[in-house]
């Protein structure tokens, strides 16, 4: 019994420690052109208008959209955002996937081999893209200096605790992905955000490491 007692104080106290609060926010569907698939959709060198800066800098959501078709099935309105990208990847959420009933796998930014690909219609007309659409995985950036102070590596999984909603909620399985190149954000999708019932754009949640997480467990 006091060893239970301990433990419980104990493991409340690291916590603390273990815990670390993040902007988490929410991606709808977009897709990442490569240059020479922007050129045949929008025109040879066409430059992507801004419509706002993102959390990771340098990233930008454009004004520009796209619609993919998959066997006569259709997704319209997919953003694109921007700069480009060395390949070609659309990202959207398992709901998406469904209505145009494809199966992509659950990936990260980049991986995309053997995943679907779509017809992709644009101003200047129709592309053919053979592989590209996936469904993102979880995931945390943070700049090595954040990285350092959780004790994080690169790759590793942690946990995110939303709290503040109707529908509070622990995601695991959220891959970390350290870059000097990134800032501090959590990025889920719109599937995610309603299964926590996460209003706006964007909100907080706080990082539990796989200790933490392992924590958490003993309370339930
Ligand atoms: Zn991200």
């Amino acid at each position: 019994m006091y060893r239970l007692y301990f433990d419980l104080i104990l493991n409340k106290f690291i916590s603390i420690f273990d815990n670390m609060k993040i902007l988490l926010e929410v991606s709808a569907r977009h897709a990442h052109f490569s240059r020479s698939e922007l050129d045949l959709l929008f025109g040879k060198n066409y430059k992507l208008h801004i419509k706002k800066y993102l959390s990771q800098p340098g990233q930008f959501l454009s004004e520009e959209k796209i619609n993919i078709e998959v066997s006569n099935l259709v997704l319209e309105n997919i953003s694109i955002l921007g700069p480009e990208r060395n390949q070609t990847q659309i990202e959207i959420s398992m709901t998406d996937a469904r209505r145009i009933k494809i199966n992509p796998p659950i990936r990260e930014s980049g991986d995309l081999s053997g995943s679907p690909g779509c017809n992709v219609y644009g101003p200047l007309g129709k592309i053919k893209i053979k592989t590209g659409i996936i469904i993102a995985k979880r995931h945390v950036h943070l700049h090595p200096k954040d990285a350092h102070q959780i004790g994080f590596s690169n790759g590793e999984i942690c946990s995110l605790k939303i709290e503040n909603t109707s529908r509070p909620l622990i995601f695991g399985g959220v891959v970390v992905r350290i870059n000097s190149e990134f800032s501090l954000a959590a990025h889920i999708d719109t599937d995610e955000a309603n299964a926590a019932c996460i209003n706006g754009n964007s909100c907080v949640a706080t990082i539990i490491t796989s200790n933490g997480a392992l924590k958490q467990n003993i309370f339930n």
